[in-house]
């Protein structure tokens, strides 16, 4: 079959990949200029490696990705990194059993109370029941109202904005349940990993259209789409068309969806992006800590991540690199305000962490994603939209289909896998 795939994020990829394998003949389109999608990579010329925009790594039972690496000869690297919290003007290690029992800021019977639920959550591999509940209330009256408002809370709130009142428990277990204390990193960066699949799909004969923006399409007798490419205006027909895109944007290219239909994804709801990543001369995580949960109330920022504690700095010449993550509702003024009143903003609480990191800063940016989570309300998996659209030839296969887990690259890999089956059979 002939099939047009529309998005070259780790979806589309690995949908083209698989259905490749398959003997199926693919075109990806793509409006950036590289694959790679919320994982996508850059880098500065003083760099040997790519960096992600927003920060990214995977786990080391991450197998769909795992596995999809390993089949097309990728390095992988492993590490066991630092994780810790920001709490009352200082950072605590916290990502063993053991370290959670030498946290210093709960009395011993908080502790013992909120290790049981944990360890609850992460033997138990049933998320059915759990998705019922809300994460809030049942963490507030398991942990106990100390451990809740002091850990949890804050980075419920700072993470999720407005919606953490109606985050599902599942949402919660996944992160939780799956997680790995080591991480996995592709050497290299995600850029060239992603780069590396998308030369395998070129090699196998496959198509990829990058600076290829879909603005239509259209699927009755035949399906078809319609792209812009160098200003000009292209439309191509399929056997088969997959759409990688968030629901919001499915919309915007398909006008013939039947209005029933649009009503079920316009109720999915999701969170932007946000991340600055400052190039430093020095550490800002002077404790080696990688990723650094933020647990102040309001802050302004959920998350710093320094991604040189996890890969070794001398691929970004020596540079600190530092992520300074949010994920801001996209109509919101964090979203939108310029780099130089977003850094005043986070000013106060960096220099709670680092008193110093303004004078080494080399250079920063910021980076956004308009759709980059999905919101997890109770009982989810009954507003997930199917595969299959009302479009006879039209599939779906997106972020907001990934389910129990949160979503993630290895996630996308799973979903192309199972949507090349799908959209073929
Ligand atoms: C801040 C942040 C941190 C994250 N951390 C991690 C992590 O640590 N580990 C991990 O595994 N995952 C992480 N993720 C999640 C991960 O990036 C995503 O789950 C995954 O990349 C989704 O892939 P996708 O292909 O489904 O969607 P996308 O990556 O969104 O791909 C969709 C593609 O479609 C393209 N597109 C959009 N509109 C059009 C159009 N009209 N025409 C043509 N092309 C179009 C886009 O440019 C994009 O390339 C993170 C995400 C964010 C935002």
């Amino acid at each position: 079959m002939k099939i047009g795939i529309i998005g070259a994020g780790f979806t589309g990829l690995s949908a083209a990949f698989y259905l490749q394998k398959n003997g199926h003949k693919v075109t990806i389109f793509e409006k950036d200029p590289n694959p790679g999608g919320l994982a996508l990579g850059y880098k500065e010329k003083e760099w040997n490696w790519t960096l992600e925009k927003h920060y990214h790594h995977w786990f080391t039972n991450d197998n769909h990705i795992l596995n999809l690496a390993h089949e097309i000869d990728f390095p992988v690297i492993i590490k066991r990194p630092k994780t810790s919290v920001f709490l009352d003007g200082k950072s605590y290690q916290l990502d063993s059993p053991l370290a959670i029992l030498s946290f210093p800021k709960l009395p011993l019977l908080d502790k013992l109370r909120m290790s049981f639920i944990l360890a609850f959550l992460k033997l138990n591999p049933f998320w059915r029941p759990l998705e019922k509940i809300n994460a809030i209330s049942f963490l507030k009256k398991t942990m106990g109202e100390k451990a809740f408002s002091m850990l949890w809370e804050p980075q419920l709130k700072n993470k999720m904005g407005k919606y953490a009142t109606e985050i599902s428990l599942v949402w919660f277990w996944t992160r939780i349940y799956k997680r790995t204390p080591s991480l996995a990193y592709p050497e290299g960066g995600f850029l060239k990993f992603a780069n590396a699949l998308a030369s395998k799909i070129r090699n196998g004969g496959g198509v990829i259209n990058y600076n290829s923006e879909i603005i239509n399409l259209s699927d009755s007798q035949t399906a078809q789409i319609t792209y812009v490419k160098n200003n000009k205006e292209k439309t191509e027909k399929f056997d088969r068309i997959i759409v990688t895109l968030p629901s919001f944007l499915f919309l915007k290219i398909a006008p013939d969806l039947p209005e029933s239909y649009k009503e079920t994804l316009v109720r999915l709801r999701g969170l932007g992006a946000t991340n600055m990543i400052l190039r430093l001369k020095k550490h800002m995580l002077e404790d080696n800590t990688y990723w650094l949960s933020i647990c102040e109330k309001d802050a302004p920022v959920m998350v710093v991540v320094e991604h040189t504690n996890l890969m070794n700095k001398k691929h970004f010449n020596n540079e600190h690199i530092v992520y300074v993550g949010n994920y801001p509702d996209p109509h919101s003024e964090l979203f939108i305000m310029d780099k130089k009143n977003l850094l005043k903003r986070y000013d106060p609480l960096l220099k709670k962490i680092n008193p110093d990191y303004q004078k080494n800063i080399i250079s920063y940016d910021v980076f956004r994603a308009p759709f980059a989570q999905p919101i997890i309300p109770t009982n989810y998996s009954k507003l997930i939209p199917p595969f299959k659209t009302p479009l006879p030839h039209t599939f779906l296969a997106n972020i907001e289909q990934v389910y129990p887990w949160d979503r993630g690259t290895n996630y996308a890999v799973e979903l192309g896998e199972k949507i090349a089956k799908i959209a073929t059979s």
